[in-house]
């Protein structure tokens, strides 16, 4: 196959790399295909915080002379990388301003183990300030575009990694998920996501938000790629204390039954505010489960109405902590605006961090303060106990947990900034498997209005390859084929001042750059 024959809407990262090994392209030929998408569409799509195409070709171009592809088992696949994992020498500003010059000096083992494997790194994608968001939309530089609709959110917080490979502008992603922030964004804009059990992926080198919640997760075209991505990342880390070792290794699914598989219906999670052709899309896949010879059966999971509450007082928690470092001292911006040391980290701050994560640090902050502890942070950790004993029951009687993965389909640019609690709500499918450890993944289903939508399999601790092999099965089932159209449905969509958007979104990271010199 020629170049010209690649469409990289459809491109899936196993057909990539079986043309790379058998030598029908070249990894300068494949990363050329990117960056011609990237040039295509990015202007209105607006993924990228920073593409390192001069980096790309000369890797990519490396890997050639070197044979590479047939040497390592990613080599020359081009990928794109959440601005919250740390890249040596590559600015890495987690969408905030505090970060906005900041140059690692060690790359996170996720992207170092892909790196050893030789894949291309196309760039760092944008996503919610330090991955604390729903939409994108609390970038400190701009918002993403939603591919399938450009007056719409890509989710998040993710968003940049998910339309990256939803528009054809990487072959597949890394993002974070904390709360939804992997499956979310893979949800609203028609890829496979997956969060993986809590420690299976290193968190060296991501950027901490709430360290008991946060993991690593692929974006990717196909469930099979996602497996591929995932068995490349996963591992115990002597620099992660709380990594562990997979009991066995991610395989490539193959399976296109489900029989005997018994699915687990929460009921919970059907009770608030899903949308009628979300709810539609999410039935037909129940008819297919049963078609495909499994089992479906509406169950309960009790505490699922406390999960959403429980976890946005432990996240702020963990977050206020987290957040602590950034204090114009160690890292990134300083305010040139201070007389003494107090004064130096009040500004920095209050410059440096966007209103959602000020939110988020206050609400931690108040959680955690003497006399508030018990009632706040106690009282959460509590539910938290409750929500995993909810689902250790439920896989006594259940292979799988399944649910839309997000209430609606992608919303409007602007519609929910005003309102931090309908934004909270996006997760509310999404956030009890943060709060229990477990692996979750977001299977496209569908459409409605236009726009896809997610199907959520979750399952129990290390059962990977019984998600990815059951959503394997589903997909071939689904034959989901449709594509982005890349239109827009608001005049203003494109421009960075429309649609009730943030006044204070930024054309690009430098401009915010500019205005941190001094740091
Ligand atoms: N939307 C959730 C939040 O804002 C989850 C974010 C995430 O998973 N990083 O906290």
């Amino acid at each position: 196959m020629s170049v010209d024959g690649i469409d990289p809407l459809r491109l899936t990262a196993r057909a990539a790399k079986r043309m790379l090994v058998e030598g029908e392209i070249s990894a300068a030929e494949l990363i050329k295909v990117y960056l011609d998408q990237i040039e295509r569409v990015e202007n209105r799509v607006r993924a990228f915080l920073l593409v390192t195409a001069d980096n790309a070709v000369r890797y990519a171009t490396e890997i050639d002379r070197e044979a590479g592809a047939a040497r390592g088992a990613l080599a020359g696949l081009p990928t794109a990388i959440k601005d919250n994992m740390v890249t040596e020498g590559v600015l890495t500003t987690c969408a905030s301003k505090i970060l906005a010059n900041y140059q690692p000096v060690y790359t996170a083992t996720a992207v170092q183990k892909l790196w050893g494997d030789h894949i291309v790194t196309l760039g760092k994608t944008n996503l919610d300030e330090f991955a604390m968001g729903s939409s994108t939309e609390n970038s400190a530089f701009f918002t993403t575009h939603n591919p399938w609709d450009l007056a719409t959110v890509p989710g998040g917080s993710s968003g940049g990694s998910a339309a990256a490979v939803a528009a054809g502008e990487a072959l597949w992603a890394l993002g974070s998920d904390t709360g939804g922030s992997v499956r979310q964004p893979a949800s609203l804009c028609g890829v496979v996501g997956m969060k993986p059990t809590y420690g299976t992926v290193s968190r060296y080198g991501l950027v901490a938000f709430a360290s008991s919640l946060d993991q690593i997760g692929p974006l990717t075209r196909s469930v099979s790629d996602c497996a591929l991505l995932l068995s490349r990342i996963v591992g115990r880390d002597a620099h992660d204390s709380t990594s562990v070792q997979l009991p066995e290794p991610i395989v490539e699914p193959q399976a296109t039954r489900l029989d005997g598989l018994r699915f687990g219906v929460p009921h919970e999670y059907l009770a608030q505010g899903v949308q009628p052709g979300v709810r539609e899309r999410f039935d037909e896949t129940l008819r297919l489960i049963e078609e495909l010879g499994g089992i479906v059966e509406e169950m309960s999971l009790p505490h699922t109405e406390y999960a959403l509450p429980a976890y946005y007082i432990i996240a702020p928690a963990e977050a206020s902590a987290n957040l602590a470092r950034f204090d114009g001292v160690r890292y990134g911006y300083r305010s040139a605006h201070a007389g003494d040391l107090i004064e130096m980290y009040e500004y920095t701050r209050g410059e440096g961090f966007g209103a959602e994560v000020k939110r988020r640090v206050m609400i931690g902050a108040y959680a955690l303060s003497s006399g508030y502890y018990e009632a706040y942070y106690g009282q959460a950790q509590r539910v938290r106990t409750l929500v995993r004993r909810d689902f250790a029951e439920a896989f006594a009687r259940y292979d799988l947990l399944v649910s839309p993965t997000s209430p609606t389909v992608a919303f409007r640019i602007g519609e929910r900034v005003a309102d931090p609690l309908s934004m909270y709500m996006s997760d509310l499918c999404t956030i009890p498997a943060n709060l229990a450890g477990l692996p979750a993944l977001s299977l496209p289903c569908g459409l409605a209005d236009g726009l896809p939508v997610g199907f959520q399999i979750i399952g129990p601790a290390f059962s990977e390859n019984r998600i990815l092999g059951a959503a394997h099965a589903l997909e071939k089932a689904i034959g989901f084929s449709a594509l982005p159209t890349f239109k827009d449905t608001s005049a203003v969509a494109c421009g960075d001042t429309g649609g009730g958007m943030h006044s204070s979104h930024r054309a690009s990271p430098s401009d915010a750059r500019a205005e941190g010199e001094g740091a």
